[in-house]
């Protein structure tokens, strides 16, 4: 019986490896920002850029934090409060 010939004789990580599950090893990246999917090319990038390195295109995240709408609501309800203070004193 010949020796079994492989390119990788020894796959000590293939065991422990599963590509379906998350890694929770990877979670712990402390020096890595977090990742996100990029929308119109599907690579990880950095959820902090702008720009997809990839493909250029600008990133907008799915629910912005604020949208302009929401800005102008604040806007209106701090002059109104700030009228009411005014007329307070
Ligand atoms: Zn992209």
């Amino acid at each position: 019986m010949p020796p079994r010939q492989s390119s990788y004789p020894d796959e000590p990580e293939d065991d422990d490896f599963d590509p379906e599950g998350p890694d929770p090893s990877e979670m712990d990246y402390s020096d890595e920002p977090d990742l996100a999917v990029c929308p119109h090319c599907r690579k990880m990038i950095s959820e902090e850029a702008e720009l997809c390195p990839h493909c250029g295109e600008y990133i907008t995240p799915g629910d912005a934090p604020l949208s302009v709408t929401a800005w102008i609501v604040i806007g209106v309800i701090v002059v109104l409060l700030i009228l009411l203070m005014i007329r307070m004193v």
